[in-house]
């Protein structure tokens, strides 16, 4: 039953590409605060769910829920000033813009005057851009980038990129935040940093998160609940420990023809 501490809540939520039935019947609950992780082998889905939740792609059966509200209408452009933030998998930021930039850029819902306003209200503008100049140095800071606010984006290291992927993603002040295999590409050290991030965000903003991710155990780690998706269709859902032990579910993993059977959420 959804309680009062769910922020986000999928019921029967389909997409079909063509034939492919890319999420097939997906009813998850996420709770406020927790980092929700979501696993499975490539093509399960993981990313299809995130596109569903941040509308890039209209459901074609279910629907999604919000604080409360359907927002399986709501298009895509709007999604972030609603609440949902996210990074897409493989970095998508501006590589000849600076950092700061880049973070500017991920303020852009949250500007009354608009990023690109003539000089016409210069005062009232400029205003405004010190004020959301200085909540993207607040994350530069909480994501330890001062050294590299000023660099082009595309001058650095892929794991920096993916950082400043995450904090342009936290400078839309989400309340949702939606991680598609940020810690991909990322070398041991990178990760590390990366997990210490995510519990700071956790921790400190108190956003909460859908992580999808490849590496099963740093999610284990970290994530409060993990869901498994196989053949876009949920096969498990719980604390971590208990759902990477399932039967069903290391079968997912360890690969087998024979698709897993679909569990409802818990
Ligand atoms: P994952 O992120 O778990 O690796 P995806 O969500 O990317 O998986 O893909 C799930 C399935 O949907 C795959 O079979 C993929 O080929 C298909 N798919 C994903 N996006 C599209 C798209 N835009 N057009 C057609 N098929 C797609
Ligand atoms: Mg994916």
């Amino acid at each position: 039953m959804p309680g009062a501490d769910i922020i986000l809540e999928t019921r029967g939520a389909s997409l079909h590409f063509g034939g492919i039935a890319a999420l097939d019947n997906v009813s998850i609950s996420v709770r406020k605060g927790e980092i929700f992780g979501l696993v499975g082998p490539n093509g399960a889905g993981k990313s299809t769910f995130l596109n569903a939740v941040s509308g890039v792609f209209p459901l074609s059966g279910g629907s999604v829920h919000f604080e409360g509200k359907d927002i399986s209408r709501i298009p895509l452009y709007q999604r972030p000033s609603i609440g949902i933030g996210r990074t897409f998998q493989g970095v998508e930021l501006f590589g000849e813009l600076s950092v700061q930039d880049n973070l500017m850029v991920g303020r852009h819902h949250l500007m009354k005057s608009g990023i690109l306003s003539s000089g016409l209200f210069i005062g009232k503008t400029e205003r405004e851009e010190i004020e959301h100049r200085m909540k993207v140095e607040e994350v530069i800071e909480f994501f330890e980038l001062e050294r590299y606010r000023k660099r082009r984006v595309g001058s650095l290291a892929y794991g920096i990129q993916k950082i400043v992927g995450v904090a342009r993603a936290v400078c839309s002040e989400p309340r949702i935040l939606l991680l598609d295999e940020v810690a991909s590409g990322l070398n041991r050290e990178e990760k590390e940093d990366l997990a210490r991030f995510l519990l700071r965000i956790k921790h400190t903003r108190g956003t909460t998160m859908i992580w999808v991710e490849h590496d099963i155990r740093m999610v284990s780690e970290l994530a409060d609940t993990t869901a498994v998706l196989d053949y876009g269709r949920l096969v498990g859902v719980g604390p971590a420990g208990d759902v990477l032990r399932d039967a069903n579910v290391k079968r997912v993993f360890l690969g087998t023809d024979e698709p897993a059977p679909a569990v409802a959420a818990v």
